[in-house]
């Protein structure tokens, strides 16, 4: 982590920030030692009551930024929350993430009386409404669960006083924005909001004008940049080369932990059981898999039972395993915001990290779409880019190992589905943030 530098300190400390001793001691007894900059600048202000639009690049400390001072704020309130009321509430997209933020919450609270909270979908709701009903501080959950368990009467969130938006970008997707819109007229105001993300589509200048209110906005990189620390470069080759080529990859580092992301659930499926039948160690996770089958998987990532996790995009958000060394996008995303989520899972907490990516001639347009994101060429490992003037990917670090005048068969490949599938969707979100604003003037 580089040493944060403000009026004169060079190094930081958690002391700084205004948190309780009882904080300090648990951050330190956790092994962390300097805020990183996201904390630096967010936790003053949130301490402060202030709403907070938090824009910092993935595996950059950003849980911490809003949960020390959600904590903070809790300790100082006393009594304990009435039967089926929550205090403070994190919503995150992805159950995994939910698990993970409440893991990463727990260590602050050893010693307090503070109960935090998970609700997701997959798994019994009779246990959840058996918790919900003792009270709880600190509910971290998934909006789909959560409005099942509203409708049902098991959840009182007319004392939410702290409301969090991790990965809030993803917020903007047709199906949480319509449960935003259900959640928010029952929390109770007046009320502390932040959102955190590291890619900021203009739409979510939206989302915060509607939800957030005279928020600061605390920024430590431009948002959509990927983390300083990840070695990116793409191949470019036919769609059915791309399984030798990603034994080729996997084959260089046999042990490394490695994250390879797919665009469908079944391709995702078809992908891990060819890579185990030759030998590979690999599990899957994504949407067709039960939670016990997800958890596990993740579990044995982290663990490095297994060292090649092959993912939809549930895996792409806010997930820290901190030893990830690659990320390979087997397909690229549809939507260019996921490709830095994605990436994002590897150099995390300063380490360092590889991301390779797969470009087939009919992914062009999308390569050409994350690259004017990022605002920058990726390097090509391989192949060569389809892309013309500006989008021209061949000059790069690794431009030792291309093969320059092999052709992929593709010639300038801008397709019209993928442009009008992500059309479609910028198109979906503007109306649906359109009507989200509405709903809450
Ligand atoms: P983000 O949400 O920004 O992607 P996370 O909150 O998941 O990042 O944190 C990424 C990793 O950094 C985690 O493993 C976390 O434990 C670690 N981390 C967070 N804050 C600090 C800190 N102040 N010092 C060192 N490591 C930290
Ligand atoms: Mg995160």
């Amino acid at each position: 982590m580089p040493p944060a530098v403000h009026e004169g300190y060079s190094l930081f400390d958690f002391d700084t920030l205004g948190l309780t001793p009882k904080l300090n001691t648990a951050l330190k007894r956790a092994g962390f030692k300097q805020p990183t900059p996201i904390q630096n600048k967010a936790i003053p202000l949130a301490l402060e009551g202030h709403d907070i639009l938090g824009l910092a690049q993935t595996g950059t400390g950003k849980t911490l930024a809003f949960g020390l001072p959600l904590v903070e704020q809790l300790l100082a309130q006393p009594g304990k929350p009435a039967p089926k009321a929550v205090k403070a509430l994190i919503l995150a997209p992805t159950r995994e993430l939910t698990n993970q933020i409440a893991e990463s919450l727990r260590p602050l609270l050893a010693g307090s009386k503070l109960r935090i909270a998970i609700v997701v979908g997959g798994q019994s709701i009779g246990k959840q409404i058996n918790t919900l009903s003792r009270g709880t501080d600190i509910l971290v959950a998934t909006p789909g669960r959560l409005i099942d368990l509203m409708e049902r009467g098991a959840v009182d969130l007319g004392q939410v006083r702290h409301l969090v938006l991790d990965e809030a970008d993803q917020m903007l997707d047709l199906g949480f924005i319509h449960a935003l819109r259900k959640i928010a007229p029952r929390l109770g105001t007046p009320r502390q909001t932040m959102l955190f993300s590291a890619t900021m589509p203009k739409q979510m200048e939206e989302l915060s004008r509607a939800y957030l209110n005279d928020p600061q906005r605390v920024q430590v990189a431009p948002p959509g940049k990927a983390a300083d620390k990840i070695t990116q470069s793409v191949h470019f080759l036919a769609k059915q080369e791309k399984p030798a080529k990603l034994r080729e990859i996997l084959s260089r580092d046999r042990a490394a932990l490695t994250l390879v992301f797919a665009r469908t659930k079944h391709g995702a499926e078809k992908l891990m059981k060819g890579l185990v039948a030759d030998g590979y160690n690999a599990a899957s996770i994504h949407g067709n898999k039960n939670q016990n089958q997800r958890d596990r998987a993740i579990k044995a990532f982290r663990d490095g039972k297994v060292n090649i996790l092959v993912a939809t995009d549930v895996a792409a958000r806010g997930i820290d395993v901190p030893g990830v060394a690659y990320v390979v996008n087997y397909e690229l995303p549809d939507v260019p915001d996921n490709y830095v989520h994605r990436i994002g899972r590897t150099a995390r907490a300063g380490r360092e990290g590889e991301a390779i990516a797969f470009c087939a001639p009919e992914e062009a347009d999308l390569l050409r779409q994350i690259q004017k994101l990022m605002k920058i060429d990726i390097p090509a490992a391989s192949g060569t880019s389809p892309l013309g003037k500006g989008g021209d990917a061949r000059k790069g670090r690794t431009a030792a190992s291309r093969r320059p005048t092999r052709n992929t068969g593709s010639r300038s490949n801008t397709k019209a589905p993928a442009r009008k599938r992500r059309l479609k969707w910028k198109r979906a979100a503007a109306a649906n943030v359109a009507q989200g604003v509405a709903a809450h003037q």
